[in-house]
């Protein structure tokens, strides 16, 4: 059977039997090849040897059975077609091998050219080129040496070294002064060199030459720095390429001959006309190598006209089938155009957006389409601010892009410095170890935050994204000594003062100042920039794309906030609601005092002296929340901080403590305050008494907050306003939990609001993996849910959200356990799974139940797919991710045509 099943399996196509559908058999390139050859454009002769072929031949390290065959029968056909066999010594036929993976990775992985020379063929090949004996010698020195490097391994810079030697003993400096007789000797020290290698001689079978290349190629998949850009641009690692083998057509037989690129429109900002270089007398691999300098493609239209048009004509048709940007290679040989490659073109977010909005206006795409060919990661980064990096900078260090965006500035080391020099007007970039809430006013004064540990999660990393600041955490190649006010890095010392630059989307650190632009994007999401009037492509074609996205999308986009300005900023950017206040955050600066009081009271008098302190300043943020959100809802979840960040460091207490007692001095207040911490001291505070428990524990803190959220929203509704608190409870993980706090909480409310009309909704977080798997019970007492992924993540796969991504993910990224952080994008497996569950038994329970999302997923391009697909109601972000989470959750709603953006 399993013999009979190999015999059967077709594992290579002939071009004309693919089409531009079949990229995860025929890869990109094998794909397109097939396309243009069926669109009856001139396409070299060749065939495509599948995906499933490198699979198999990766899994066990050989060709499967009856691949060979295969082979054989496409490269007779080939040679019939040809009129030529590989090879031959009078009339060879030469081809090149060359890998195509579904999603392009350019310069990747392998290309092997001019397979079939060998020391006889070089003649034939020279008769062919009409007696072109430097052209024949020249394709079998670049044999030898591709074969050599990439099939066998040879260090390609001996090639190089041996190039050079014949340059110098020639006295000159370029490859074209090099006669036949100079390639010649060439090739013989390139055989030897290939011979010292790999203690063999250079194959001179051609098909051998044939069976090692498309083995490289395969093999070439897993090469590293394929992996590397596989990780990066998130391509999954199990694909395999597909590889073509094609007839060689020449472009550096002559004048008349020549290869170029060409793009239907300019892939950097998208406007309509020819992009395109072209380069006479070369090969494709001399634009690579920038031997010489190309020219414009127009220009191709005088040195032959009638390649020119035959070009563009094809360009037209093309652009007019793939309904998008194409680029193409093509190459001419002695006057005669071959179509080599064509493609749907990357290219830049700016372009993306503007060439969707012109298909649409050219009645070649939908808005429905125009929608699905542009991204949330495109969008995100056209709404950051860009270094302009024309100059020669060198980062000097790389850390986590934390937060995207480009600051420069100077270093400071406290937060207080932060906020004195930002008050003098000056940029600076506040560097710690890590921060923590005390650093809040330096990080607000601050252009960027820098620090050596932590990860996406970090507490620098969570709120520089709340506030849209760039940021760059764990880069850990800097030595930051804070009492010292410097750090060290890549053996340099940056003091205070000194300025340095960094870019939050890259996480790459740079000394000095790098020049720094403003997005228009966001100027438009502000409402600085009016569409209808704006002169300015990418921000008429991203209100369009928003509009439609808007219209179609089924989720809600809310917002992570915790200040009236956030909010404001917040619902200018399409927020439709608060979807998580984080009243810990509410409780930092002057108020931290308090808090800690509280935390400490021996005696009820001290508690409620504190609470009562407490109380109208919360009112207060309330009611500037409640205003600025006026009319839609506004999720307040009561208080949740790790213990630890509201109690002095038990360390510095213990020091300062037995410093004064030393000198004789009154201890006994300091000693209370140490013995207390040391009580509530705990080892793993992110999973200790806070949440729910801190409520339970403390008489009357989550009392005091709920009266301050009725009373804010009566006090606003009686000045004319509408306010919709919905009031949440964390880190519940059984019914219980819940039942006792809103009790509590229900009385308060109808005391408060009385017949003021304002309705106060109760539910909870689910963010314990407990919670999820109870969510039935939990939802009867619940009004609404919304999943904290962040600590959902956190529990469900026992990673400390702050140690982590910085210590140990490279590992795991390394090995595939997962292609990106699951506290960057949802682990629809895991933790999605507990989401589903929640949501299912919820729903169950309580039809209609409110659903949501708040932690960090909420505003990831792939999370909220997966959150639309779970039939959550909403997605809630921070302020700069919500234009994304809106963008995204439309192109979820959308059916899609199959077209890639990536
Ligand atoms: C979460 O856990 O996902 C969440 C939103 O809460 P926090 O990040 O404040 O713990
Ligand atoms: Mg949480």
């Amino acid at each position: 059977m399993a013999a009979q099943d190999s015999v059967e399996h077709k594992y290579v196509y002939d071009f004309a039997e693919g089409n531009k559908d079949l990229k995860d058999l025929l890869g990109g390139k094998g794909a397109n090849l097939a396309e243009m050859t069926n669109l009856g454009l001139p396409v070299p002769p060749g065939f495509t040897i599948t995906t499933e072929a490198c699979k198999a031949y990766l899994a066990t390290g050989r060709e499967p059975d009856g691949l060979a065959a295969q082979i054989e029968a496409h490269l007779e056909s080939l040679e019939r077609e040809m009129g030529r066999k590989l090879g031959d010594p009078q009339d060879p036929l030469l081809v090149s091998v060359r890998s195509g993976a579904k999603f392009s990775m350019p310069g990747m992985m392998e290309t092997v050219l001019n397979v079939g020379l060998n020391d006889r063929s070089v003649v034939g090949l020279s008769a062919q080129a009409g007696g072109n004996d430097r052209f024949a010698w020249d394709s079998y020195r670049r044999l030898i040496q591709m074969f050599g490097k990439t099939v066998c391994e040879v260090p390609g810079e001996e090639f190089e070294h041996a190039l050079d030697d014949a340059k110098r003993a020639k006295g000159t400096q370029n490859d074209l002064d090099l006669d036949a007789d100079d390639l010649r000797g060439l090739v013989d020290a390139y055989k030897k060199i290939f011979a010292k290698h790999t203690g063999r001689e250079f194959p001179q079978e051609p098909r051998e030459q044939l069976d090692l290349a498309i083995r490289a190629v395969f093999e070439s998949w897993n090469a590293e720095r394929a992996v590397v850009y596989r990780r990066q641009e998130r391509i999954p690692a199990d694909l395999g390429t597909a590889v073509n083998v094609v007839a060689m057509v020449f472009g550096n037989l002559g004048a008349d001959s020549g290869t170029g690129v060409a793009f239907t429109r300019d892939p950097g900002s998208g406007a309509q006309g020819i992009y395109g270089d072209y380069l006479a007398n070369a090969q494709g691999e001399d634009v690579v190598a920038g031997i010489r300098n190309t020219v414009p493609l127009q220009e191709l239209e005088q040195l032959d006209k009638k390649s020119y048009d035959e070009l563009l004509d094809y360009m037209a048709r093309l652009e007019e089938h793939y309904k998008d940007l194409c680029d193409i290679e093509f190459t001419i040989e002695r006057g005669k155009l071959w179509m080599l490659q064509t493609r749907v073109g990357k290219r830049t977010a700016a372009a993306a957006f503007v060439i969707a909005g012109q298909l649409v206006d050219e009645g070649l795409i939908d808005l429905d389409e125009a929608l699905h060919r542009v991204n949330g990661a495109q969008l995100a980064q056209l709404m950051f601010p860009r270094f302009q990096l024309d100059h020669e900078f060198q980062p000097v260090a790389k850390g986590i892009g934390a937060s995207p965006g480009a600051a420069s500035g100077k270093v400071v080391f406290t937060s207080a410095r932060a906020v004195e020099l930002a008050a003098e007007g000056e940029s600076v970039i506040l560097v710690r170890r890590e921060t923590n809430p005390d650093d809040l006013n330096g990080m607000i004064a601050a252009k960027g935050i820098l620090t050596s540990r932590g990860g996406k999660t970090s507490h620098a990393a969570v709120v520089a994204r709340g506030m849209g600041k760039t940021c760059v955490s764990g880069a850990d190649e800097l030595d930051v000594n804070v009492p010292a006010k410097k750090f060290t890095v890549a053996g340099q010392t940056v003091n205070e003062g000194d300025v340095v630059s960094i870019d939050g989307t890259t996480g790459k650190v740079y000394l000095g100042e790098v020049p720094v632009m403003p997005s228009e994007v966001v100027q438009y999401f502000e409402g600085e920039l009016n569409p209808e009037q704006a002169d300015d492509a990418l921000v008429k074609a991203v209100h369009r794309i928003m509009t439609h996205a808007d219209e179609k999308r089924r989720l809600r986009v809310r917002t992570n906030a915790d200040t009236g300005a956030d909010a404001a900023r917040a619902r200018r950017f399409g927020a439709q609601g608060i979807g998580l206040c984080r009243t810990e955050h509410m409780f930092l600066g002057d108020r931290r005092e308090l808090v800690e009081r509280l935390i400490l009271a021996s005696t009820d008098e001290e508690r409620e002296a504190a609470l009562a302190a407490l109380l109208p300043l919360q009112r207060e943020d309330f009611i500037d929340i409640f205003r600025e959100m006026d009319g839609l809802p506004v999720t307040v979840r009561l208080i949740d901080p790790p213990l630890h960040e509201f109690l002095p460091p038990l360390e510095q207490l213990a020091v300062n403590v037995a410093v004064a007692q030393e000198r004789g001095e009154d201890v006994a207040k300091e000693e209370a305050l140490l013995a207390a911490v040391r009580r509530m001291h705990e080892e793993n505070p992110m999973l200790g008494l806070r949440g729910v428990r801190l409520g339970l524990v403390i008489p009357g803190l989550f009392a005091m907050q709920v009266r301050a959220i009725a009373e804010a929203a009566v006090e606003v509704t009686r000045s004319g306003g509408s306010a919709c608190p919905e009031i949440m409870v964390p880190l519940v993980g059984a019914v219980q939990e819940l039942e006792t706090v809103r009790a509590e909480a229900e009385k308060i409310i109808a005391e408060v609001v009385g017949d003021s009309g304002v309705e106060v909704l109760i539910g909870t977080m689910i963010e314990v993996p407990r919670a999820a798997l109870t969510a039935g019970q939990i939802a009867e007492a619940a009004q609404f849910f919304s999943f904290g992924t962040n600590d959902l993540t956190q529990m469900g796969w026992g990673f400390s959200r702050d140690d982590v991504e910085g210590a140990f993910f490279w590992r795991y990224l390394e090995l595939g356990i997962f292609g990106i952080s699951p506290f960057e994008s949802i682990d629809r497996e895991g933790v999605g799974r507990l989401v589903r569950i929640a949501a299912e038994e919820g729903r169950a329970a309580r039809p209609g139940l409110k659903l949501g999302v708040c932690g960090e997923h909420g505003g990831d391009p792939d999370s909220v797919h997966f959150f639309h697909e779970v039939g959550l109601d909403y997605v809630s972000c921070s302020p700069f991710r919500v234009p994304v989470a809106r963008l995204e959750a439309g192109r979820a709603a959308i059916t899609t045509t199959g077209s890639d953006s990536r």
